[in-house]
């Protein structure tokens, strides 16, 4: 049995700053808000160098020393690799940007980066002893939560809304979790999973209602920080439901600046939403901290669509200490800006990432980015998983192949 070094001290309410032990299974503080966790900050920087991590294997455990699991043998592993960001050099001479970054999340086991944080989730929920968990999902968290559950031996029940995409159905289903369709919203969901805890003794996974899926999360702000030298880019644009990686990288350049790793440079941090569903950008517009559930949400972009996000506030301030912004994108621009990064860059976006292209190209207008800014986007998923608009003709090979039709396609 390995130890990790692991640096926790204890945990935080990130509302009201009120402290608990570590070690203990939690879901929200006892004010409803999401614990934060939080590390002895000067013994984790003499508990490893940047020169320790060149030669880990190029996976997100590289960080070990950052996140919270104390035993080797509970962590789950599908191959966590590092994800690739890609420069989208065409983009940015059309757009006349500045230099424009892809980090290519849909690499990671189930296709998506919800693997980061239910990575985490299930190693520290079988750290704890939990047997069963549950959780609320658009999709790929659910899938992403089946797997890693797979293989520690965790029962799953997943509760998606019933047009979540078909493929993510599909998959959750086929890897054997319990699967439901619920004719509501993922917050419906979330009730389902919150109210059930008692009679069904799962553990309720929802986004930012237990403290380590934001640590998985975080490791996207290690990751790129390390990738770009230790520095950060000037401008992300990240595509917002729960707030989860927005948090967390959040917090991992807080935790690298206090090691000394990074300056105090921040990214400007922009959430991006979709028209039919931008809570915090309604929110973010009228000052308040806090965001009013959207009615009726509706967005091709599956992922973004959370009417009411726990962390809200989280989102709110830090797209604010970050002198960022959160702005809101049409399914049209989305689709078009799809099939853009596709036929120009050879790079299959996810809806959502999509998203933050659209965005892009949106606040290069308006001004509120500057062509000089150094841009990194978020692509959370492969674009394999989600339906394409296709062009196509047949060739039929009982007759004579027109060639002439070929070329003039
Ligand atoms: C979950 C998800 C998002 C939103 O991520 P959060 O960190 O929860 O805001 C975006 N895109 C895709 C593809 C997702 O699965």
């Amino acid at each position: 049995m390995t130890e990790y070094p692991t640096f926790v001290s204890h945990l935080e309410c990130s509302y009201t700053g009120k402290t608990y032990p570590a070690d203990q299974l939690y879901g929200l503080s006892e004010a409803g808000k999401p614990l934060l966790v939080r590390y002895d900050l000067e013994a984790l920087a003499k508990g490893v160098s940047k020169d320790n991590l060149v030669s880990r294997p190029a996976e997100f455990w590289r960080y070990r020393e950052f996140l919270p699991v104390r035993r080797s043998e509970n962590v789950v592993r599908l191959g966590e690799l590092m994800t690739p960001i890609l420069p989208a050099n065409k983009l940015e001479k059309e757009l006349g940007s500045g230099s424009i970054l892809i980090k290519d999340e849909g690499r990671l086991p189930s296709g998506s980066f919800k693997a980061r944080g239910l990575a985490l989730a299930v190693a520290m929920a079988k750290e704890l002893g939990v047997k069963s968990m549950a959780i609320p999902t658009n999709g790929n968290a659910g899938a992403a939560l089946a797997a890693y559950c797979n293989r520690a031996g965790i029962k799953t029940y997943v509760f998606c809304p019933e047009d979540t995409p078909k493929v993510n159905i599909e998959e959750i289903a086929f890897q054997g979790a319990k699967t439901f369709l619920v004719n509501g919203y993922i917050n419906d969901c979330g009730k389902i999973v919150g109210e059930g805890r008692e009679a069904m003794g799962w553990f309720d996974t929802s986004t930012l209602k237990e403290p380590y899926r934001i640590e998985g999360k975080k490791t996207m702000g290690l990751e790129l920080a390390e990738q770009l030298g230790w520095t950060v880019p000037d401008v992300i644009l990240y595509p917002t439901g729960g707030g989860t990686g927005l948090i967390g990288m959040w917090k991992a350049f807080h935790e690298l600046e206090a090691i000394g790793w990074i300056g105090s440079k921040r990214p400007r941090m922009i959430a991006v939403q979709a028209q039919g569903c931008a809570p915090i950008v309604k929110a973010y517009e009228e000052g308040e901290r806090h965001a009013t559930p959207w009615p009726n949400a509706s967005t091709i972009a599956a992922g973004i669509r959370v009417p009411a996000a726990v962390g809200d506030f989280l989102i709110l301030d830090a797209i604010r200490e970050s002198n960022g912004f959160a702005t809101a994108v049409s399914d049209a621009a989305i689709n078009a800006a799809h099939e853009e990064c596709a036929k120009k860059e050879g790079i299959l976006l996810c809806p959502e990432g999509a998203a933050t292209l659209a965005a892009l190209k949106q606040e290069l207008i308006t001004g509120r980015i500057k062509s000089d800014e150094q841009v990194m986007l978020f692509n959370c998923a492969t674009g394999l998983k989600y339906p394409m608009r296709s062009e196509h003709q047949i060739v039929d090979l009982n007759k004579p192949i027109d060639y002439e039709l070929i070329k003039n396609t």
